[in-house]
């Protein structure tokens, strides 16, 4: 890549930033390759230190590479940044908890995702011209990448302080604050680099230190224990107003540029942190929970809007400075449902056989290569993708796989490819399918894979094709324990939360299950709309009544059908399909057989199943979001 250029030199192993142009800035992929190069290094003998350091005078690094995240969460994907966040930080935590000497060469700018790759390791180090800080609150964000482990540490206020304000830290005030260890004049550098990759040993360092030139934050200490001391920024904001001095009217100032929410929560972040000791995992988990979010709830678009894509530098944050309620605060921070941030090394280099790269086999098949994973693909229709080698048919595929992964349309065909690849597959080796089938199929082939000595799981996915490509599908999975265990790895890179339901073909029940719910309650909601509509209630107030009393569900409160009202959804683009209405119909299809085959009694499955068939079939709902049937029910009377 040439972003980074990672390598060895003698007794070092060398991570050298080189996007100089863009400030260094990090991109996912460079996160990606740092972890990489510091799990193959943590166990190497040549290696004895790691040296990072950046092409240019500039940067070491200005910040994380935001414009793929804007891009994408401005067009309602909050799944990639999602993304970045989670790999970066583990990233981050991997370098604080290396178990051998991380030494770091921060010149000039040193910010946000900077800090977390620069400020982490055991030798920091600080130049004339070294500028380091933390100025997420400028963007809607909270200081991140572990920058709130670090600010937790500093000396009493100076966390708080650095954190709301953003304020830049010179070479001596970053020694003090604890985000630098040596100082040493960058004429020097080149010299310690050399020293440093001949001994393979940092305790050379002090012959090139020197003392930093004066900082100020040493002797504005004591007034920033004392203006920042409060609890919350509606105290800190009160003791800056009281204070007539030039550094209170200046703090104030910076505080008055930067979003509420981010400065609110930063202050929570950091007083729940000290509540124990800090430690860089409790660190990256709280401010995972901001993060995950920051685009859909908090101010970060908008901030990113204001600073970066037009340049206004008008920011129109959700809340007033001193208007931040706590329970806005407590939301942005409480425990994530389901999601959790992973400190574990991704497991990379299986070998996997995927078999149908239709649309969401496809960008996961892509996401297990980049991810380092050997990969060999095969489709009928002749579809590859980048990084796979193509194979000539399922069977050959599966030869010598860790695991054979299926993304088919049905459970006919399920069976048709396992019948190929079973006799083909390595004893021990297993079988996963995320198609969605009927719950009959799957147990047939875990049946037919077990005879044959292989592992299987049905694990059916929600989320979509944009989930699949970003990585954050939700699995649901039928098979035994020790099946699972050998796929997590995978899940984890493919989505962000996997549910072992049970034994096999409890994936595809939980999968029918849920989404005959789905299909009963958007005809529910469809309905309930298009009475309203002849009681004369207007939509809106429906609206905000349902979404917010016991008819609510996840219908009608995010995926609302009727256009302009709630959340965006399919509704308002002309109920073009996230969700079409055939897959649903499908999907309904197989809860019925289900029912069928055990004696359960669905009749609201039941209703759904013929609804959709004929809108489906009969009534051109085919290629239209399963939301559509709002429109339908509008247009029809009792009879
Ligand atoms: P798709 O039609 O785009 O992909 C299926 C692929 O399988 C195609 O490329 C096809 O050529 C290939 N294929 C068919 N028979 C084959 C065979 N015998 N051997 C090898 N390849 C074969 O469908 P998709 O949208 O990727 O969906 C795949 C599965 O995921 C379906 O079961 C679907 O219900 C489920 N699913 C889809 C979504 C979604 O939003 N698309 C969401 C959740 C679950």
């Amino acid at each position: 890549m040439t972003d980074i250029h990672i390598r060895t030199e003698g007794h070092a192993g060398r991570i050298t930033l080189n996007r100089p142009k863009a400030l260094n800035a990090l991109t996912y992929d460079m996160c990606l390759a740092i972890e990489d190069a510091l799990w193959a290094w943590r166990d190497s003998n040549d290696v004895q230190l790691i040296l990072i350091d950046a092409i240019g005078d500039k940067a070491f690094c200005a910040g994380g590479d935001i414009a793929e995240m804007y891009a994408t969460g401005t067009a309602g994907d909050f799944a990639f940044g999602q993304r970045f966040w989670r790999d970066e930080y583990r990233m981050n935590a991997l370098i604080a908890e290396y178990p051998k000497p991380v030494v770091s060469f921060l010149q000039g700018f040193t910010m946000g995702g900077g800090v977390g790759v620069g400020c982490h390791g055991s030798h920091r180090i600080v130049g004339e011209r070294s500028k380091i800080a933390m100025p997420e609150c400028g963007i809607g964000l909270i200081p991140d990448v572990g920058g709130s482990y670090l600010l937790a540490k500093a000396p009493r206020r100076l966390g708080e302080y650095l954190g709301l304000t953003g304020a830049r830290m010179g070479p001596a005030d970053a020694l003090l604050a604890g985000f630098a260890d040596l100082f040493i004049p960058e004429t020097h550098w080149e010299a310690a680099k050399s020293v440093l990759i001949d001994s393979g040993d940092p305790s050379v360092l002090p012959t090139f230190t020197q003392s930093a030139p004066d900082g100020t934050l040493a002797e504005q200490q004591p007034q920033i224990d004392q203006l920042f001391a409060g609890e919350a920024l509606r105290d800190v904001l009160n003791a800056l107003q009281r204070d007539e001095d030039d550094f209170a009217a200046s703090a104030l100032k910076a505080l008055s540029r930067n979003a509420p929410l981010s400065m609110a929560c930063s202050l929570e972040i950091l007083h729940r942190l000290r509540q124990g000791t800090p430690t860089i995992r409790k660190a990256l988990e709280l401010e995972y929970r901001f993060t995950h979010r920051a685009m859909e709830h908090g101010d970060f678009l908008e901030g990113i809007r204001a600073a970066i894509i037009d340049k206004d530098r008008q920011p129109k944050w959700q809340h007033d400075l001193d208007g931040v309620p706590a329970i806005d605060m407590s939301r942005m921070l409480q425990p994530l449902r389901g999601v959790r941030l992973s400190f574990e090394r991704k497991e990379r280099g299986m070998k996997i056989a995927f078999i149908g790269l239709g649309n969401m086999g496809g960008p996961m098949a892509t996401n297990l290569i980049k991810a380092g994973h050997d990969l060999t693909g095969f489709d009928v229709a002749g579809t590859s993708v980048d990084g796979a080698t193509p194979a000539a048919s399922a069977a050959e595929a599966a030869k010598g796989a860790d695991v054979v992964i299926t993304m088919l349309p049905n459970g006919a065909i399920l069976r048709s490819v396992a019948d190929e690849v079973i006799p083909a597959m390595a004893p021990g080796a297993v079988l996963l399918d995320c198609s969605t089938v009927d719950v009959e199929s799957a147990r047939a082939v875990a049946d037919q894979a077990a005879a044959a000595g292989l592992g299987a799981l049905d694990a059916p996915v929600s989320g979509g094709v944009g989930g699949a490509a970003a990585g954050t599908l939700t699995f649901m999975v039928g098979g035994t324990e020790e099946a699972f265990a050998k796929a997590k790895p995978l899940f984890d890179i493919m989505g962000q939360k996997a549910v072992h339901c049970g034994a096999a073909g409890s994936g595809q029940a939980a999968k029918i299950c849920n989404n005959m719910i789905l299909g009963v309650t958007m005809i529910a909601t469809c309905e309930a709309f298009a009475l309203a509509d002849k009681l004369g209630l207007a939509r809106e107030a429906m609206f905000d009544v349902v979404s917010t009393s016991s008819g609510a569900s996840w219908s009608m409160n995010t995926y609302c059908p009727a256009p302009g009202v709630g959340p965006t959804s399919p509704a308002d683009n002309d109920y073009q399909p996230g969700f079409a209405a055939e897959l649903m119909l499908k999907d309904l299809g197989l809860s019925q057989e289900a029912a069928e085959a055990v004696d359960a009694d669905t009749p609201l499955g039941k209703a759904a199943h013929d609804l959709y068939r004929h809108f489906v079939e009969d009534e051109g709902g085919k290629g239209r979001d399963f939301s559509a049937m709002l429109p339908r029910f509008e247009s029809r009377s009792r009879s």
